[in-house]
């Protein structure tokens, strides 16, 4: 039953260690979300991933640091869709997770992997990035669960749209922080960050680690734990 595998999972997670992970199903995850990373022929989890997974699954803040091209973001899109999933969020809830990357075209594709790996699952996702009409993203919005958004577009909504809560929110992503500060968008994010609920679950990806993000990291996060992957030569 769906009970007996959370109870399941949530005791696998408290033992996790990465040196047992070689596949994505070596790690406690749903099967809603091992079968979307199956039809989307992901079988090994890259070394961010495996790394921060452990760290993500248990409920921790992350910092993650690796390059371009490393798969940062299924070392996102699994938390999400399994801290959804063991919360039992429904649609009702309401947002339960966003998404914060620099660029429209980084948010579709984060968008276009979510709909693959979480197909399985009941979430609903939107985009917020602008260049659409304002009114219909207010309409569609109190009915998401997980937000992929950039920073200007989301501290519009914050600012003018009544009906945008983030009251519930469970886990924060703040996607390629070091390209968002690198725009300009420091302030932005700095403001969203004021207006988020304290209680949740933040985890921080950048390809670099300037004095900036270490700022943003230092507003954003509680005792992360580092993640680092170096290029092996
Ligand atoms: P980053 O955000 O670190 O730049 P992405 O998450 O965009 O990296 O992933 C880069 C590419 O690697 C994408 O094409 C993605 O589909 C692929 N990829 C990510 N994780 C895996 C994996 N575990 N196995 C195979 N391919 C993967
Ligand atoms: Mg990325």
């Amino acid at each position: 039953s769906e009970e007996n595998e959370m109870k399941r999972i949530r005791n696998a997670l408290e033992n996790i260690d990465s040196e047992n992970v070689n596949q994505f199903k070596d790690l406690p995850l749903s099967r809603n979300t091992l079968y979307g990373l199956r039809d989307s022929e992901y079988v090994k989890p890259t070394e961010v991933q495996r790394e921060s997974l452990c760290l993500s699954l248990r409920g921790l803040d992350v910092l993650g640091a690796a390059k371009t091209g490393s798969g940062k973001t299924l070392a996102f899109i699994i938390p999400i869709l399994e801290t959804l999933y063991l919360k039992k969020w429904v649609r009702a809830d309401g947002v339960g997770a966003l998404v914060i990357t620099p660029t429209r075209e980084l948010a579709y594709q984060i968008f276009e992997t979510l709909r693959k790996v979480g197909r399985h699952h009941d979430f609903s996702a939107g985009l917020i990035i602008g260049g659409k009409d304002l009114h219909f993203e207010k309409h569609r919005m109190d009915s998401c669960n997980i937000i992929i958004c950039t920073p200007g577009r989301l501290l519009q909504h914050m600012d003018e749209n009544p009906l945008f809560s983030c009251d519930n929110l469970q886990i924060l992503v703040l996607d390629e922080a070091d390209r968002c500060l690198d725009m300009g968008f420091e302030q932005t994010m700095n403001s969203i960050i004021e207006n988020l609920p304290l209680n949740r679950q933040t985890l921080l990806f950048s390809a670099t680690q300037t004095k900036s993000v270490r700022d943003l990291a230092r507003l954003s996060l509680k005792d992360p734990m580092y993640v680092s992957v170096h290029e092996h030569a």
